[in-house]
């Protein structure tokens, strides 16, 4: 099998913020990779623009150290490298002020994409669409990709929708969750609506309850001054496990377009409950030999933020009255795993009369590591024993299942890039759900607020508090184990 590269048109893309972090480990290298993949014409531009002083030399300089660094060794291809990096240029400019701003409007060419990605802090996000409207770059056809976070909260994502609406239209605006982009999560939507198989059994009369676990074993490292100002709930829950449910929960689109996705997605987000505090369970890492805890990291030992957060959750409508999500999320946990689970409730009569150790069939979802569907299903255990029954998993690593095309797979980053340039905002959001997102995130965090609630202390290298356990044993059931 050969995997299709759908060529794009050729492009100027800006990469605001181009010296930054994000895009030293991701964008560029990722931008690399699709020009050794043949997915970039020989028409495309890249210009990077940032406040400190670099011509273009230093900053191709910068880009081979990151392709060296964040490259895997397959890619390092010197000839490739030297032909990618004279497709660059750096301009400096400054999103506050008026430095840099009339050179780079010179150098976006006439009949080709405009893509102005905002990978800068969300504080000059508004600058940035300001200044490119001045300097006549905001045309009807450019495009501007922005990154998370997105608002802090309900007033100011809605101040910021505002502000880019000022001078580009919704079909303009790409709003990044880098998770939309991952293969798995879009497979999600493939194997739910591309086989019969599923979609009959994909309610709450067959399904008992869903699991989503996104589970990190780092702690907050350097970025403790900007994490504790939001906590998982917001720079997690908010947009990446939200996403994630909507895919899982929300109903067939007509079509498999931009809008009609997102308008199903959205009508998942507004049928969300509010979460009751019971069904919520917050946690902060302690320490251990080797790492100082989270009031440590953040350097506060008065913060309340959690670095840890698990929630039950509702929907009300037809499909799912009645089958609960449990989310959870966290750093400093026993292994980087980030996986959906879809339990299947047990067949309403058993012939076999009780069988050990039996849980019914589950269909996981693994976004990383080793992305890939796995369906636990039941059969005989081989062998004179009688009808004895055990669990097998069918499973479908991509890498095994689609061999060298899987190597292939692009990062998550790659992929929306492309689709910026190709005009497809299927995987970005809209901006009604950003704001529908924060309408139901709000309240909680309020909640806990005014109640001065503070997390629980968990081990480093566990799964979370022993609180956040039992949300799951009271109901009868258990969260899958934490594991690579
Ligand atoms: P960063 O390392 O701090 O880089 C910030 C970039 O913005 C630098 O290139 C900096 O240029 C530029 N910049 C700062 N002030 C500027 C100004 N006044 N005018 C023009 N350019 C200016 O940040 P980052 O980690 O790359 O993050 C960028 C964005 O991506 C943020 O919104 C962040 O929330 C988001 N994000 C990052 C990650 C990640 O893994 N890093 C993940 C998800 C989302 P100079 O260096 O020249 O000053």
């Amino acid at each position: 099998m050969v995997s299709r590269v759908i060529p794009v048109d050729p492009f100027d893309l800006v990469i605001f913020g181009g010296t930054g972090d994000l895009a030293r480990r991701k964008i560029l290298p990722g931008l690399y990779r699709r020009f050794l993949s043949g997915q970039m014409p020989d028409e495309a531009r890249i210009i990077a623009a940032a406040r400190s002083e670099h011509d273009d030399q230093e900053f191709r300089d910068f880009v081979r150290a990151a392709i060296d660094e964040f490259g895997s060794p397959e890619i390092q291809i010197p000839d490739q490298i030297d032909a990618f990096l004279d497709r660059l240029s750096y301009v400096t400019v400054d999103a506050r002020g008026d430095q840099g701003w009339p050179e780079l409007a010179k150098k976006l060419r006439k009949k080709v994409v405009h893509a102005f990605y905002f990978s800068v802090g969300p504080g000059l996000f508004g600058d940035l669409a300001d200044r490119l409207h001045h300097y006549g770059m905001a045309d009807a056809d450019a495009r501007i990709v922005v990154e998370k976070p997105f608002g802090h909260d309900l007033a100011s994502a809605r101040e910021l929708n505002e502000t880019l609406a000022r001078h580009f239209d919704e079909g303009q605006i790409y709003r990044i969750d880098h998770y939309l982009g991952k293969e798995t999560v879009q497979n999600l939507m493939a194997v739910r609506f591309g086989n019969i198989l599923f979609e009959p059994l994909w309610n709450a009369q067959y399904i008992d309850h869903i699991q989503i676990t996104v589970a990190e074993t780092v702690g907050v490292g350097g970025r403790g001054a900007y994490y504790d100002k939001s906590g998982a709930m917001r720079d997690m829950v908010q947009n990446h496990l939200m996403q994630l449910l909507c895919l899982i929960a929300m109903e067939p689109p007509s079509h498999f377009d931009p809008d009609a996705v997102r308008d199903e997605k959205l009508k998942v987000i507004r049928a969300l409950d509010p979460v009751e505090p019971a069904e919520i369970v917050r946690g902060q890492y302690g320490a251990d030999e080797d790492h100082a805890d989270y009031l440590a990291d953040v350097e506060d030992r008065s913060s309340r933020t959690e670095s840890f957060i698990a929630l039950k959750v509702h929907l009300s409508n037809w499909r799912w009255k009645g089958t609960p999500f449990y989310l959870r999320t966290g750093k400093r946990l026993r292994a980087r795993t980030s996986e959906i689970a879809v339990v299947f409730k047990d067949p309403p009569h058993s012939i076999f009369g009780p069988q050990e150790g039996r849980r019914g069939n589950v269909l996981v979802i693994r976004l990383q590591p080793n992305e890939g569907i796995n369906l636990r299903v039941t059969i005989k255990e081989p062998g004179p024993g009688g009808m004895r029954l055990v669990e097998v998993p069918l499973d479908m690593s991509f890498k095994e299942a689609l061999g060298p095309d899987a190597e292939d797979i692009p990062d998550a980053y790659e992929r929306l890039i492309m689709d910026v340039i190709r005009g497809n905002q299927t995987l970005f959001m809209r901006g009604d759900e950003v704001e529908a997102a924060w309408a139901w995130t709000d309240p909680v965090i309020h909640g806990w607020e005014e109640r001065g609630d503070i997390p629980r202390g968990y081990d480093p290298g566990s799964s979370g508090p022993e609180d956040a356990l039992m949300l799951m044993h009271r109901d009868g059931r258990r969260w899958r184990e934490v594991k690579a």
